[in-house]
């Protein structure tokens, strides 16, 4: 910056400089030329005297030696005229003009005459007796003479005389003449310059009378020339009576002077053969005046060059100038640029040698990860096998605690201990599902299934896992849908239920005996083929604190571990959970208050199935149908009458047992049933079943009347087929099923409809296991024998197909067979059973065993025929319900 400033200052400073020096040299220029243009002109004016006084002589003789070549021209002209003369010409006077006359016209005279003794002119007209007007002594002229006829007269003559001895007539001619006009004689000879009126020639006599009519160039205002320069200033070295005594003694001469303010030189020499004297005439002060303006006209344009110059001088420094401080502008940005190249540089290393770094470092993580990605790998890896070699002893325990439980001999006491080893056991399969559930979630394996569930199953399979564990803790449970639900859906219903089942779990496990546990489900959302939907699960059990509540859904958090041993819990439940969630592409969120309860709120989003409500094969009119909703709830009856209205069934409400009752008698007496009577068991003052047996004795066989119900209604089965109730529904409902119930309640009329398939009996039946585990083969065939099933062992999958096929078709029942085996693996044996060209190949449930749990086997599992999946150890109860549902009777 400081060095900024300073070149700045230094070009202030320079440019002031410059300034100056041009300024200068603009003045000493000016000055120069003028003073150049001034000495000049002197030099000129003294050149011009010097010029003019060199060709003023030269010029003078010149014209002297012309005037007198033509003088000397026409005496020699008169000679020859007269040597021209003949005897003849002499004869008379006649004779002598005619020849004259011939001569004037030969020679361009303007008088040829001859002069007698007497003084008579004898001329070509005749005689003339006027010798007196004439200069020349005609007796005594020896040779040529030249004379002016008169010298007063305006017009002035020359005359050249000469002498001649003739006779004409008797008379004696003494002297010939002629005469020529000055104008005639001179001419040729240029008296006054042309182009200007600077130098003048003239011819003067002695006593200095013009014979060309113009004295001093015209200037004089006298008659004489002489006369005129005696009023003339004389130069140094000239004077007045130089020149008369020059003219007197025909000298040739020269003077400068200055006559009527004009300055001027002239030169005279005598004209041979004459006394006259030409002059030459040079007037300077003319000429300096051209010189003058000359020097003038210089000096302007030296000026004016000058000016010229200094301006293109100051064109020149000023481009210099501007050029200088762009330079110095593009040296200071070149400077600054540096600089901020520099500064960049610098950035730049700094920049690379952090990149380095964090290149190093990257690599580290990199490497980091690596050993973490293998470390993970092998703890999944590990996880996958401990899984499996966990599960095999598990398989074991609950097998044979079942067994033993079962045993009729085993005593009271010893099945309480057993019991509680049951229930450890349960606890510790939980725990290792969970862990194994996180580590797929954190291996990425966690894989989202797309297909398409029954929302409604899943719900009732919620509801009545719920409602027994609820009625057992002496809990209340409520399920509500808010609003219309499609009845399918495409997802993962498996994670979905999970979730449910992770919240709802948590609920019942902290709600005291009398506490609430609600499940609520909404559509929150439609777009573009995909439904949000929203689950709020409530409870008014022991609730958080506002300090954990953070921290729920972090892996193996829990409030209290104290209540690890009480509530039997992991703290890995709800980080599994949110996990799913998020997979759905949804959140979860949780309020709380300590001692008061807990709502967490679950949306997910689904995909919408084309088999949604709308398409459901009707061969009943919805439109001709009338429902009546007997419910306590009203929330429950809106949502009833929203989701017939929207298969287009027309519904009416009753709150109590007697409202319906009352309503249901009108409808009698107008004879006009309802259709369907949907009543809700549990209701205060007059419960469902008690309602129904007042309905049914109003109605008669007429109406269909269907209880619903969230919990186990094997409870009230007998009471309430006794009281007339043709079916039952679990909560919420769903239009479809309820058609459907309706349908078979109208058509199995006075039968009760039971919904469930009809269970096989399992007893004697043959079913073939697959296992290559002894102690595993060992409690399935024990467990199965606990239902007089009849099971055979196969050690490997080869062995299975190899006795599948080696027995008649419908020998086997079922085939339970194990996926991890020697030489063939359950996959491949079932692919080779489903593939044989034998009548049960095709439909023969195969039931998978597997200690892996994971996903993809479930999935390669059913791809490869099986008919069902269960994860070891297998619990006996699921088995025969498995069994019981695939055989068919
Ligand atoms: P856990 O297997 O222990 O139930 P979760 O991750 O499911 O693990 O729950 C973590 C902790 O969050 C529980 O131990 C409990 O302290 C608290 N919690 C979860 N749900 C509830 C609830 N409904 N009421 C009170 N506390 C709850």
């Amino acid at each position: 910056m400081v060095k900024n400033d300073i070149r700045k200052g230094m070009g202030k400073k320079g440019t002031l400089i410059a300034f100056g020096g041009i300024m200068l040299v603009m003045l000493i220029l000016v000055l120069g030329t003028i003073w150049m243009g001034h000495t000049a002109k002197k030099n000129a004016d003294e050149s011009v005297k010097v010029v003019s006084h060199l060709y003023l002589d030269e010029l003078a003789g010149r014209r002297e030696q012309v005037v007198s070549d033509n003088l000397k021209g026409r005496v020699f002209d008169m000679q020859t005229a007269l040597e021209m003369m003949g005897e003849e010409d002499l004869i008379d006077e006649e004779h002598l003009q005619a020849y004259q006359a011939k001569m004037k016209k030969y020679f361009r005279l303007e008088k040829f005459a001859f002069v007698d003794e007497d003084g008579v002119i004898y001329t070509s007209k005749g005689q003339q007796n006027d010798i007196g007007t004439y200069a020349f002594d005609y007796h005594s002229i020896e040779g040529a003479d030249i004379s002016i006829k008169d010298l007063d007269e305006k017009n002035k003559s020359v005359i050249i005389a000469e002498p001649v001895e003739l006779s004409l007539e008797g008379k004696k001619l003494v002297a010939c003449f002629e005469e020529i006009s000055m104008e005639e004689m001179l001419a040729g000879v240029s008296m006054q310059s042309q182009e200007s009126d600077a130098t003048f020639s003239n011819i003067y006599t002695q006593s200095g009378v013009a014979l060309t009519n113009q004295i001093l160039g015209g200037l004089a205002v006298e008659d004489n020339l002489l006369e005129a320069m005696s009023h003339a200033d004389y130069d140094e070295g000239y004077s007045y009576e130089k020149v008369c005594d020059d003219f007197a003694n025909l000298k040739q001469g020269e003077a400068s002077f200055t006559y009527n303010d004009i300055y001027e030189t002239l030169s005279y020499v005598p004209i041979e053969g004459t006394d006259w004297m030409l002059t030459y005439l040079i007037r300077e002060s003319v000429i300096s005046d051209k010189v003058g303006s000359l020097s003038q006209g210089i000096i302007t344009r030296s000026v004016l060059m000058s000016i010229l110059t200094i301006l293109i001088m100051l064109a020149v420094l000023l481009f210099v100038l501007r050029q200088n401080r762009r330079n110095t502008e593009l040296l200071l940005a070149k400077e600054a640029a540096d600089a901020e190249a520099r500064t960049r540089q610098e950035e730049l290393d700094y920049r690379i040698s952090v990149q380095k770094k964090l290149e190093e470092q990257s690599q580290m993580l990199s490497d980091a990860l690596g050993a973490a990605e293998e470390a993970n790998k092998a703890k999944t890896a590990f996880l996958s096998n401990m899984s499996h070699e966990i599960r095999t002893p598990m398989n074991a325990i609950i097998g044979l605690d079942n067994i033993a439980l079962n045993d009729p001999e085993t005593p009271e006491k010893t099945k309480e201990y057993l019991e509680k080893i049951g229930d450890s056991a349960d606890h510790l399969l939980g725990l290792i599902n969970d862990i194994l559930d996180m580590s797929r979630i954190e291996s990425g394996r966690l894989v989202m299934r797309n297909e398409e569930f029954s929302f409604q199953k899943l719900l009732e399979g919620i509801n009545t896992m719920f409602s027994s564990q609820c009625a057992d803790n002496g809990q209340d449970y409520q399920c509500h849908i808010n609003g219309h639900i499609d009845e399918y859906y495409v997802g993962d219903s498996m994670k979905l239920k999970q979730v449910l089942i992770n919240i709802l779990g948590n609920a019942v496990k902290f709600t005291p005996e009398g506490g609430k546990v609600e499940l609520e489900a909404e559509k929150k959302a439609e777009y573009e083929g995909q439904t949000t939907l929203q689950f709020r699960i409530s409870d008014t059990g022991i609730g958080m604190s506002e300090e954990f509540l953070p921290h729920i859904f972090d892996a193996f958090a829990q409030e209290d571990s104290s209540s690890t041993n009480k509530y039997g819990s992991s703290g890995l439940g709800l980080a599994i959970t949110k996990s799913i969630v998020e997979m759905m592409n949804g959140n979860i969120q949780v309020e709380s208050e300590k001692g008061k309860g807990t709502v967490f709120t679950v949306t997910v989003t689904l995909m919408n199935s084309e088999r949604s409500s709308g398409n459901i094969d009707f061969d009943v009119d919805p439109q001709k149908m009338c429902v009546l909703i007997i419910d306590d709830d009203p929330i429950a009856c809106e949502h009833a009458k929203l989701v017939l209205g929207k298969a287009g069934i027309s519904s009416e409400i009753a709150e109590s047992g007697k409202e319906a009752i009352e309503m249901v008698q009108l409808r009698s007496a107008r004879m006009n049933p309802y259709n369907l009577i949907l009543v809700d068991w549990k209701m205060p003052e007059m419960d469902g079943v008690e309602t129904s047996r007042r309905i049914r004795e109003i109605v008669g066989g007429e109406s269909a009347i269907i209880i619903l119900t969230a919990y186990r209604w094997e409870d009230v089965l007998e009471e309430a087929l006794q009281a007339g109730v043709d079916s039952f529904l679990s909560k919420p409902l769903f239009a479809p099923t309820v058609i459907e119930e309706y349908k078979s309640a109208m058509t199995k009329k006075g039968i009760v409809i039971d919904n469930e398939k009809v269970k096989a009996d399992l007893e004697g039946r043959h079913i073939l296991l697959a296992e290559d585990v002894q102690v595993n083969a060992d409690i399935m065939m024990m467990v199965l024998q606990t239902r007089q099933i009849d099971a055979d062992l196969a050690e490997n999958g080869k062995i299975a197909v190899e006795k599948f096929e080696s027995h008649e078709p419908g020998y086997y029942s079922a085939i339970l067979m194990d996926m991890r085996m020697p030489e063939m693996d359950g996959l491949e044996a079932t692919r080779t059973i489903r593939a044989m060209n034998r009548p049960d190949a095709k439909n023969i449930p195969i039931i998978a065993l597997t200690a892996n749990a994971f996903d993809e086997d479930v999935q390669k599992s059913m791809q490869a025929g099986l008919n069902a999946h269960l994860s070891k150890p297998v619990q006996p109860d699921i088995l025969f319900e498995t069994l019981e549902n695939l055989i068919e009777e």
